[in-house]
């Protein structure tokens, strides 16, 4: 069965860049749909001898008086409509924030199993800040940094048993 694999998370946490390191010039389609403020960005990991289908839901426009709750709700839609896997990216270097908590509390509930990887944890010591995000209350947390690799080796070998 085709499996479907979904980065969400606020902005700027590093969705587009994890994507990029997955995927490397393995993407292909932008789908963008008017009216629907829906911009995704397919591609495929490759990773020992697993191919993935990832896709970037980070591309949406707001179109509403509340662009945060817009965001919050359209990426949880995507995620959770046509997700098997959810990797939830979250930011070391911030901590948890309120739109972090938001998102969580629409992905608790659902059976698609969330990773929540704590991106830009580039160094050791950024790394042991991840542990934070056990607070989230979804589970294990994989520290990575998708600047420079660290972590995304790990993470990917945890991802390919959820599949
Ligand atoms: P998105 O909005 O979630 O898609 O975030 P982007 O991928 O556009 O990244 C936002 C910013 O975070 C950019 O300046 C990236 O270079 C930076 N960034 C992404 N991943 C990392 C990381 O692992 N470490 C560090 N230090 N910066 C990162
Ligand atoms: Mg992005």
């Amino acid at each position: 069965p085709a499996v479907l694999v979904a980065i969400v998370g606020r902005p700027n946490v590093g969705k587009s860049t994890l994507f990029n390191r997955l995927t490397g010039s393995r993407q292909a389609i932008v789908e963008d749909t008017p009216g629907v403020t829906r911009d995704r960005v397919y591609g495929e990991a490759e990773w020992k001898g697993h191919t993935i289908p990832l896709v970037d839901t980070g591309g949406y426009v707001p179109r509403s008086d509340d662009p945060y709750e817009r965001a919050i709700r359209e990426q949880a839609e995507i995620a959770l409509e046509d997700a098997d896997v959810i990797l939830f990216v979250v930011d070391v270097t911030t901590g948890i924030t309120e739109m972090d908590k938001e998102i969580a509390t629409v992905l608790r509930p659902t059976e698609t199993p969330v990773m929540v990887v704590a991106n830009k944890a580039d160094n050791e010591e950024r790394e042991w800040d991840a542990s934070e995000f056990y607070q989230l209350g979804l589970g294990e947390v994989y520290p990575v940094s998708s600047t420079n690799k660290r972590g995304v080796d790990d993470m990917m070998a945890a991802l390919v048993e959820e599949l």
